[in-house]
């Protein structure tokens, strides 16, 4: 039985109501504006820096790993500090600027100051050829390189010559970072939700996860909750890593997770079940996107994404999904300089922002109800119960749902199997059991 749903008590009634806000997409769309323009990598003073711009809106606590630390097959690599970069042609204009645009270095470039034949620059020259507007994201970590990135037409502008290459960068012992919030609920149980930071201007994929989580962070503190919410900021890969191999022992308390990003385009919604495929998350997320969305992509899990392929390793096979708009890899936009923010839009991110509030609204209040009155239908008019519905628009749906609550309260199935059976929204059932309960019906 999945933990939550045994449990009496109060349920956490309202929490969907008092996560929701009007104006949120703006919000999230205002903060996603701020993260945008600093240049982030998997170590360095970007990361540094945007943690420093959550850190307003949720007492963070920031995590410094050395460089050379172990961690699993792992090494904290050393950190990169990128000042600035250019290719001025012979005339000594620059033809690409790294201050124009953060994509134009590939990620964890060494430093380099030469002056090159254009023939040998083309071989650290990365386009798109297909999208040829575009500015690609490259990175090479792990790797002594270095490397531009810029737009197939304006590779195609340059004329023969010599170059003057300059990256001014430093690969040097230094810290990892991350952050990571903790929401104490009544148990200690968690809720663990997971977004990388370790991408440059990328507006969806990496901004619009950053922005939702810490805002989500930052209203979930004010609220009394059953479970414990936990949000790890991390560079995608060597973070995640890192915080498992320094939290080993704690992780079985992790009960629901989830990754995010990509959480401000219109696509999907898109869940990528967890390992287990059966966990309750798999559970919530495919009720959540059923009821949000004409045509969700529910799929299986696979060993190829984001940090769920860390926390899904065999050794943890922790009950982690991935929630997206759009799947990654599957847009035009995705990791190249149209991932900007015209490509991210406040109504998308609130809905992203509603979807997920759903999840934590199940998890909070999934029980197993019990019908207090079973034999035979207790008449519901004379309790008024009728009444507090009539005219409501939702009226029927509501009336539906007593009679599914009712019947199929028998002890043997939560709020969740209930909603799932009558294919009514779990919000809408949990209200009417609710209400039941008012009136002395349910246990
Ligand atoms: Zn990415």
């Amino acid at each position: 039985m999945p933990s939550g749903m045994d449990r009496r008590g109060e349920p956490a009634a309202g929490i969907r109501a008092a996560l929701a806000e009007p104006g949120i997409g703006d919000a999230l769309y205002g903060l996603a504006c701020r993260l945008y323009p600093i240049c982030r990598s998997i170590t360095g003073p970007g990361v540094r820096e945007t943690l420093g711009v959550l850190r307003r809106h949720v007492a963070l606590d920031i995590r410094e790993v050395p460089s050379g630390t172990q961690v699993f097959d792992w090494t904290i690599p050393p950190e990169w500090t990128i000042r600035g970069a250019h290719i001025r042609n012979s005339a000594g204009e620059k033809v690409v600027d790294f201050a124009d645009n953060n994509l134009h270095v590939v990620g964890y470039s060494r430093p380099v100051r030469a002056v090159l034949p254009l023939a040998a620059l083309k071989r650290h020259l990365h386009t798109l050829p297909e999208q040829p507007d575009l500015i690609p994201y490259r990175t090479g970590y792990y790797s002594e390189q270095w490397g531009f990135c810029m737009t197939h037409r304006q590779l195609e502008a340059l004329p023969d010559g010599d170059y003057e290459v300059v990256v001014d960068s430093s690969l040097e012992p230094g810290h990892l970072s991350y952050g990571e919030y903790l929401h104490r609920g009544e148990s200690d149980e968690e809720f663990l939700f997971s977004a990388h930071i370790c991408h440059p201007s990328l507006a969806d994929d990496n901004c619009s996860g950053l922005a939702l989580l810490a805002l989500l962070a930052e209203r979930l503190s004010r609220l009394r909750t059953h479970y414990s919410y936990r949000f790890l900021f991390a560079p995608g890969t060597i973070g995640a890593i890192a915080w498992l191999a320094a939290n080993e022992a704690q992780v079985g308390r992790i009960r629901h997770g989830l990754v995010v990003s990509c959480l401000g385009d219109g696509g999907g919604p898109t869940y990528k079940k967890s390992r287990r495929g059966n966990a309750m998350i798999d559970r919530v997320m495919s009720h959540v996107l059923k009821h949000a969305a004409e045509k969700p992509e529910i799929l299986d899990f696979s060993p190829y994404g984001y940090d769920e392929r860390q926390y899904c390793s065999p050794g943890f096979n922790l009950p982690v999904g991935l929630f997206q708009r759009s799947r990654f890899g599957t847009f035009p936009e995705y990791h190249t300089s149209a991932d900007n923010l015209d490509f991210i839009r406040p109504e998308h991110l609130a809905a992203s922002y509603g979807m997920i509030a759903d999840a934590i609204d199940i998890v909070e209040r999934d029980r197993l109800p019990l019908n207090l009155a079973p034999k035979c239908e207790p008449q519901l008019g004379r309790r008024g119960l009728y009444e507090a519905i009539g005219g409501r628009r939702d009226g029927p749906v509501t009336s539906m749902a007593f009679l599914w609550v009712l019947n199929l309260a028998d002890g043997e199935h939560s709020l969740l199997d209930i909603a799932e059976q009558a294919g009514l929204p779990f919000g809408v059932v949990a209200d009417a059991a609710s209400l039941l309960g008012d009136h002395g019906l349910l246990g």
